[in-house]
């Protein structure tokens, strides 16, 4: 599956605030948005107002970025969140939110959504008692998620069993942190999403 291969710093610093890509750095003093939070490329003296277009171009970068989504497949997301009964903005970023990768981060198992990525596409995650690799899996209210048995043994979730007893989970998911388990209770609402997206610019950018 493609990833951004690049330096993701620079993708908040290009949107002008943390998205939270790099786990545990990011609350950090190293942090590159607490260092450097201009834009990256040549220092710029004075800075044009952002056009219409370029504020939804940003909140569409924004939310693509925080996910770790290419282009293409952000907007097959938008076409179907489209045809969905409902908010447009509302379903798109619910059906992100539903992704397993960010399910996976969400329950504490990862530290980012990158992390959490590599994990699922690297086996150790099972969907109702089979296994699941598939980072872009669309879990549905009832879902089981759970570490596989043959990945407990593994020095990185022995370590993270010992920290997920104090983990917070959004109240759309359950966590039984010592099976390494969690339940998807119900689809998330907008405001269970904690992202600073204006999702309604998101719409405006597709729509043009
Ligand atoms: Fe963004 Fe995290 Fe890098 Fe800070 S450390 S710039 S929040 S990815």
């Amino acid at each position: 599956m493609a990833r951004h291969t690049g330096a993701v710093c620079k993708l908040c610093r290009r949107e002008g605030e943390k998205l939270f890509l790099k786990g545990d750095r990011c609350y950090t003093p190293k942090c590159a948005m607490e260092r450097r939070p201009n834009p990256p490329g040549p220092v710029r003296r004075f800075r044009a107002k952002e056009s219409d277009y370029g504020n939804q171009l940003r909140e569409k970068q924004k939310a693509r970025r925080t996910y770790g989504i290419f282009e293409k497949q952000f907007r097959i997301y938008f076409k179907k969140a489209q045809r969905m009964k409902g908010v447009t903005g509302t379903n798109l970023l619910v059906m992100l939110e539903s992704r397993l990768d960010n399910v996976v981060y969400r329950l504490g198992f990862a530290d980012s959504r990158a992390q959490a990525r590599q994990l699922v596409r690297h086996g150790h995650f099972q969907v109702n008692g089979r296994k699941t690799n598939i980072p872009s899996f669309l879990v549905k209210p009832d879902d089981e998620i759970a570490v596989r048995d043959r990945s407990r043994g593994n020095s990185f979730f022995k370590e993270r069993a010992q920290s997920l007893s104090d983990a917070k989970v959004p109240a759309w998911l359950s966590l039984d942190s010592n099976n390494l388990a969690g339940k998807v209770l119900l689809l998330p609402g907008r405001e269970d999403i904690d992202l600073a997206l204006n999702e309604q610019l998101i719409v405006e950018y597709y729509s043009r």
